[in-house]
Formats: structure tokens, C-alpha cells, sequence
């Protein structure tokens, strides 16, 4: 029986080297010195030892008992220690490093300019409306006076989801969308996206436009350019030149593209004018009497003119950037600049 509890002395204090985590040395003391322990059953069995050893086997089992409690605890004094040092050194902070910094968030620059334009019209009195972006043929071209067998409507200028629903190619149908609920006179500004199969340095399949319309008695071609004037004066400065070309648009008649004398070279010729002196920058017209018609208004009492510009051909020009496709690709140091 001394010998068993030699042996089990040098177990446990064998095991109790080895044990790392305080789990290992809770489980030791368990083992050893737990209810069921080994030491615990050994001392249970004090009946068989002969009666002269007696007293030698119990002080002996004492003194490993004591011995193990002490190294036990020890164990997970410095288990404990062990830990907290290694915490501290891994949440070591070096004060003399330098800060990270905090970086701010931009606004993409085709957001400003979206702001920018509807602040602007804001002024002139224009409420701001959105669209859907998944349209109806109707809406899209139908009641724009586009008829089907309009070039536009090819499957190459247009996404189509089925046969009579497409992706907006325009911000266009939101004044058919309006003029039908409401009655002039009508001021809206609506900004959103569109879609067209396009993709290169000045085209992507997805882009921003802004469609500006307003309806009321008596409007003539001088409202249409009074107005877009004092907006472009605002954008691009009050020494802005504009120019009306006559063009055609099938949802206004007549229709006139809106150049302003080039930003960059202001008026000698450059390449980004194509050496005009000039820059196309938006289209506008006098709404259609058939438009007023598709939504009910009566074209002897009312006329209005609507216009329409993308936003990213004016962020463009205003910053100076060659490539749209630079808008989309969320370069933080391109982003950044603006
Ligand atoms: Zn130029």
C-alpha cells in the first residue's frame, strides 16, 4: 500500500508538469484528490493495511495530500499568471505609433451634379418625382409618340424583360406618368436611371438622365429657352454661351439641341469639342400634341416643353473627365479628387 501511494505521488506530480491549461490541472485534481479520487480511494482501503503501518500509511497519505494541494495550486497560480501576461502582450498598444486617421466619406460626383441640377431647378419652382425603372412599352414609347416600328425600339438600343416591358431607355415616361394623374400646369424635375446596350468611352449600359417638363397656358419656345439658359449660366458660369440647334425628337416638335460654347477651350477648338468650339449637352423641344393627347390634355389650352440631360456627360465636362466609365468603377483615388 506505501508503494501504491509512491507510485501514485509520482504520477500525479508527473501529470501535473505536464498539464498546461487550467482545465488539465482541474482535471488532475479531480483524479487524484476529487471524491472518487485516487488518493481518496487509497485512504478508503486504510482497512487492509496492517494494523503496525497503520499510522505510517495514514501521516503518509496526509503529507501527499497536502503535497498535491500545494503543488495544485501553485499550477493554477501560475496558469493564471501565464495568462494574463500573454494577454497583456498581445493588447500590447504602442502610443508612439501614428494615429490611422479617420478618412470621410465623398459624394460621387454624379450624385453632386444630381443635387446641384435639382437645386437649381428647385429655385425655378420644379418638384422633383421619380419613375419606375422597369417600364411598359407604352410608357417608354408609345405614349412618347414612338410608334412600334420606330427605329429606337430595336433590340439593339433597348433592353427588353418581355415583349411590352423593357428597362427605361429614358427618364421620358415619368411625364407621361405624371400628366395623367395631374392637371397643369406642371413643373417636374425627374432624375433616375436608365438603360441602353451601349459600352464605351462615352457610353455604359446604365447611366443617369434628368427629364425636366413644364406644362401651362400660354408656354412658348422663349420659356423653354429663358429657363434652360439661366440653368446652364448656373452650372457652367455666367459667361456661358448657349446655342439652339434645330433637331428632332419624336415627343417634341419642334426640338432643339442645346449646345454651350466649349468649357475646355472655350470656343478655339479641342479635342474633347471635336475642334466645334462647341458641346452638346442637352435635348429639348416643345412637348408633342400627340403626347398631350395620349394623356388627355387639351393641346388648344396648354403647351409646355420638355427637356432631357445625362448626368454623367455633365459631371464629365464640368471636372474634366475623359473616360465615363471611370464613374463606375469605385476607384477610392478617383473618387476622391471631387
Ligand atoms: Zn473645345
Amino acid at each position: 500500500m506505501i508503494a501504491d501511494l509512491q507510485q501514485l505521488e509520482k504520477d500525479a506530480l508527473a501529470e501535473l508538469k505536464e498539464a498546461g491549461a487550467e482545465d488539465s490541472i482541474l482535471a488532475i485534481r479531480t483524479k487524484y484528490l476529487g471524491r472518487k479520487g485516487l488518493l481518496t480511494s487509497l485512504l478508503r482501503n486504510i482497512a487492509q493495511v496492517p494494523i503496525d503501518e497503520k499510522p505510517l500509511f495514514g501521516k503518509r497519505c496526509n503529507e501527499v495530500k497536502e503535497l498535491l494541494e500545494t503543488k495544485i495550486e501553485e499550477a493554477l497560480k501560475s496558469q493564471a499568471q501565464n495568462k494574463k501576461e500573454e494577454i497583456l502582450a498581445r493588447d500590447k498598444i504602442d502610443v508612439t505609433l501614428p494615429g490611422r486617421g479617420v478618412r470621410p466619406g465623398r459624394v460621387h460626383p454624379v450624385v453632386q451634379i444630381r443635387r446641384e441640377i435639382c437645386d437649381i431647378f428647385a429655385s425655378f419652382g420644379f418638384s422633383v418625382v421619380e419613375g419606375p425603372e422597369v417600364e411598359w412599352d407604352y410608357y417608354n414609347f408609345e405614349a412618347l409618340n414612338i410608334p412600334q416600328d420606330h427605329p429606337a425600339r430595336d433590340m439593339q438600343d433597348t433592353f427588353y424583360i418581355e415583349d411590352n416591358m423593357v428597362l427605361r431607355t429614358h427618364t421620358s415616361p415619368v411625364q407621361v406618368r405624371i400628366m395623367e394623374k395631374v392637371n397643369p400646369p406642371v413643373r417636374i424635375l425627374s432624375p433616375g436611371r436608365v438603360y441602353r446596350p451601349d459600352s464605351d468611352v462615352s457610353h455604359t449600359p446604365m447611366f443617369h438622365q434628368i427629364e425636366g417638363l413644364l406644362v401651362d397656358q400660354g408656354i412658348s419656345f422663349a420659356d423653354l429657352k429663358g429657363i434652360l439658359t439661366a440653368f446652364l449660366k448656373k452650372v457652367f458660369g455666367d459667361d456661358t454661351l448657349l446655342r439652339f440647334r434645330p433637331s428632332f425628337f419624336p415627343f417634341t416638335e419642334p426640338s432643339a439641341e442645346v449646345d454651350i460654347r466649349c468649357v475646355i477651350c472655350r470656343g478655339k477648338g479641342c479635342r474633347v469639342c471635336g475642334q466645334s468650339g462647341w458641346l452638346e449637352i442637352l435635348g429639348s423641344g416643345m412637348v408633342d400634341p400627340a403626347v398631350f393627347k395620349n394623356v388627355g390634355y387639351d393641346v388648344e389650352v396648354y403647351s409646355g416643353f420638355a427637356f432631357g440631360l445625362g448626368l454623367e456627360r455633365i459631371a464629365m465636362l464640368k471636372y474634366g473627365i475623359s473616360d465615363i466609365r471611370l464613374l463606375f468603377e469605385n476607384d477610392i483615388r478617383f473618387l476622391k479628387q471631387f
